[in-house]
């Protein structure tokens, strides 16, 4: 076999054509063979159908570009949960927008790595700006906002209890019962106090509760609030919090991975009324901000809040070479090797604007709404709660727990439908998490029929005098 030519230089595109069209005929294919938001059959089909349609995965003989290609592709797309089928609604899992993903294939192509100037100088001006620029959208009076390009939420929030503990020692997270694990995991990780969680009665922090835990425990703190928390969207009242926070000499950080791009939408930023007033916040554009992963933002009201990132590696970035101009980026990020994020999303910045942005979210909101209206008017759909902004908590009328997880399973099982679950005053719901700017009413209704038709297929034939296990499944 000739040497695979390479992706970059005038020569890459050329290569790269051909090779784009195979995928894209195997994501068409794939796409066709599943006809729906996930493969039909659950782990028992999907997994043997997989493994025969890419095996061997390491032959003695290569099979070539385009066969490989198509073979993998098309049984990953076939066998994928589709976030663009408006009935894979479970998790912050967002339809990425073609235009950003095209950029990630430039992205790809490049391979800027950020760790050091000469692996990516126009990159590295690219970041710096954008995440500026981010950063001034979170924290629009501070002297020098900044931010740094995240995994996501999880690494994010490592950062905000890394930089706290930074600056004061071993401190002691406090939290509410509906804050994301990786806060607990970060604290875990970093040697820190287990998080002291306070209830969330009504899906938001209990500020009596946070005040309590602030006048009782061990100084220093670092509290966490959440804009959109991951089992209903709730947003803490942030505001509030800071208020408490200032009054105790508390640090604040706030999760903001879901909610914080509310902040382009002029209807729903009122929502996020004083997230700027903390620490250091977490912010994800892989979630409504339409981005394939990973797209993740931590951000700080000033530039120098982040110094204790800073780390000299000789051969990554030598003093003099510092002293001679070259921007120092080793200490933006934990990691070393890093993927120039920031061009799928300046790209769907700028593409878009503030007003397609802003347009995207809207829609999405509305979207939850009309689910809820919808809901409401079903008679055998009980509706949790308006939503706050795109996650919608429902349950058929009557239904015991144990019939929930049963009946999310049936969807997934049947390959009709990604649903997500969580618990809320004490039960368990089904949980809706609409991303998705194109889904129609008519999609919506047919979601709803979906889970009524099933509700009743599942009556029909469980016999009630045999008890059930967890891990029935009825078909
Ligand atoms: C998604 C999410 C996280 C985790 O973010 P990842 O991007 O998955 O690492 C953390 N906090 C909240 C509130 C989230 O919604």
């Amino acid at each position: 076999m000739p040497t695979p030519p390479l992706a970059g230089g005038t020569a890459g595109p050329a290569a790269l054509r051909p090779l784009i069209d195979t995928v894209l005929t195997a994501l068409h294919d794939g796409a066709a063979l599943r006809d729906g938001p996930l493969p039909a059959g659950g782990p028992d089909t999907v997994t043997p159908r997989t493994r025969t349609a890419t095996h061997p995965l390491i032959p003695g003989h290569g099979t070539g570009p385009h066969h490989a290609l198509r073979a993998l592709v098309t049984a990953l797309t076939e066998g994928a949960a589709d976030p663009a089928h408006p009935h894979c609604a479970a998790h912050l899992h967002t339809p990425p927008l073609a235009l950003a993903a095209a950029a990630d294939l430039a992205a790809s192509a490049l391979n800027p790595s950020m760790d050091s100037w000469d692996q990516a100088p126009a990159a590295t001006a690219l970041e710096a700006d954008l995440t500026t620029a981010l950063a001034t959208e979170i924290y629009p009076h501070a002297p020098s906002p900044d931010a740094v390009i995240t995994t996501g939420g999880t690494e994010a929030n490592q950062l905000a209890l890394l930089l706290a503990r930074e600056r004061h020692g071993p401190v002691q997270t406090v939290c509410a019962t509906t804050t994301h694990h990786s806060i607990a995991r970060a604290a875990w990780l970093l040697g820190l106090p287990e998080p002291v969680a306070v209830p969330a009665p009504g899906g938001t922090m209990d500020l009596a509760a946070l005040d309590e835990a602030l006048t009782t425990l061990h100084r220093p703190h670092l509290v966490i609030a959440t804009a959109g928390t991951t089992d209903t969207g709730a947003i803490d009242p942030l505001d509030a919090i800071a208020d408490l926070c200032t009054t105790h000499g508390a640090e604040l950080h706030i999760d903001a991975a879901y909610g914080g791009p509310l902040l382009f939408s002029p209807t729903h930023r009122t929502l996020l009324h004083g997230l700027h007033r903390a620490h250091s916040v977490t912010l994800d554009l892989h979630k409504l901000g339409w981005q394939p992963a990973s797209a993740g933002l931590f951000a700080v009201p000033e530039r120098h809040h982040l110094t204790p990132l800073h780390h000299h590696a000789p051969y990554l970035n030598a003093d003099d070479d510092t002293e001679a101009g070259l921007p120092d980026l080793l200490g933006r990020s934990l990691r070393t090797t890093r993927r120039p994020d920031a061009l799928k999303i300046a790209v769907t910045l700028q593409a878009l604007g503030r007003t397609g942005l802003a347009d995207l979210i809207d829609r999405t909101l509305a979207t939850a709404h009309h689910l809820a209206d919808l809901i409401t008017k079903t008679p055998t759909l009980d509706l949790h709660d308006r939503p706050t902004i795109s996650t919608v908590l429902f349950r058929p009328t009557g239904a015991d727990d144990h019939t929930v997880a049963t009946l999310r399973r049936t969807l997934l099982n049947r390959g009709h439908a990604v649903l997500g679950r969580a618990h809320a005053e004490g039960r368990l719901w089904l949980k809706a998490t609409l991303l998705n700017p194109h889904t129609t009413p008519e999609d919506l209704q047919a979601l709803i029929d979906l889970v009524t038709t099933t509700t009743e297929d599942l009556a029909r034939t469980t016999t009630p005098t045999t008890p059930r296990t967890e891990g029935d499944t009825p078909r």
